[in-house]
C-alpha cells in the first residue's frame, strides 16, 4: 500500500479551512488533527491543560509552543495516524513550532503544505457577517494579526522546502475544492517523482 498522506492545511481565520479540510479528509482519508479542536476538548473536560489554555484562546492568543507541540506530536504518534496519515489544522503556527514538527518527524516527512490564499480584507469582511457569541471582535483582530506576524513567516518556512502549494480560496466551495485536489495532486506526483530520483 501507498505510504499515508501527510498534509498541512494552512489559512486565516475565515477563508473556509474547516470545509475543505473536510474534502481533504474525503479524498485522501487521512486523520484530521486540529490542535485547536483537542485545546476546547482540554477546556470542556476542565483539565489543567484547559484551565491553562482557555483565557489565552478567548483572547485570541497563542498557546506556548511547547505545550502545543506536546499536544500534536502525542497524536502525530497514535496508531490511526501512524495507518492512515494526517491533515494538520491550526498547527504549525509558528516557526518554533515549524522546526519541532521537521525535528519529530523527518525532513522529508511531509507530503504538502496547503496554503489556502484568501486575502486579509475579505477574510475581514467574512468574519464581521459571521458575529459568534464566543468571538469578540478583539480576538478576531488579535488572531488575524498574529497570524501575519507568527504563521505567515512559517509559510516561507515551508516555501524553502519546497512543500508550498498556494489554493486560491476565492470563489464558491466546489470551485475551491477543485483547486485544492489539482494542486495537492500535483505537488504528490512530484513528490513521488522526487522520491524515485527524479526521472520521468
Ligand atoms: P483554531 O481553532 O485553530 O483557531 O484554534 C483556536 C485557538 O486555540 C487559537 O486561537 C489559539 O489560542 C489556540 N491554538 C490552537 N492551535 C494553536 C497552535 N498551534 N499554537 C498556539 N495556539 C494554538
Amino acid at each position: 500500500m501507498a505510504q499515508p498522506l501527510r498534509l498541512v492545511i494552512f489559512g486565516r481565520q475565515g477563508a473556509g479551512k474547516g470545509t475543505q479540510c473536510i474534502r481533504l479528509i474525503e479524498r485522501y482519508g487521512v486523520v484530521h488533527i486540529s490542535t485547536g479542536d483537542m485545546l476546547r476538548a482540554e477546556v470542556a473536560a476542565d483539565t489543567e491543560l484547559g484551565r491553562r489554555a482557555a483565557e489565552i484562546m478567548a483572547s485570541g492568543g497563542l498557546v506556548d509552543d511547547e505545550t502545543i507541540l506536546g499536544v500534536a506530536k502525542s497524536r502525530i504518534s497514535q496508531d490511526d495516524v501512524k495507518a492512515h496519515g494526517f491533515v494538520l489544522d491550526g498547527f504549525p503556527r509558528t516557526i518554533d513550532q515549524a522546526a519541532g514538527l521537521i525535528a519529530a518527524l523527518g525532513d522529508h516527512a511531509l507530503d504538502a503544505v496547503i496554503d489556502l490564499d484568501v486575502p486579509l480584507g475579505e477574510v475581514t469582511k467574512r468574519m464581521k457577517l459571521r458575529a459568534r457569541a464566543d468571538d469578540t471582535d478583539e480576538a478576531i483582530a488579535k488572531r488575524l494579526a498574529l497570524y501575519e506576524e507568527q504563521t505567515q513567516p512559517v509559510l516561507q518556512f515551508f516555501a524553502d522546502r519546497g512543500l508550498l502549494v498556494r489554493v486560491d480560496g476565492l470563489g464558491t466551495e466546489e470551485q475551491v475544492t477543485e483547486r485544492l485536489y489539482g494542486a495537492v495532486d500535483a505537488q504528490i506526483e512530484a513528490g513521488a517523482k522526487a522520491n524515485s530520483g527524479g526521472c520521468e
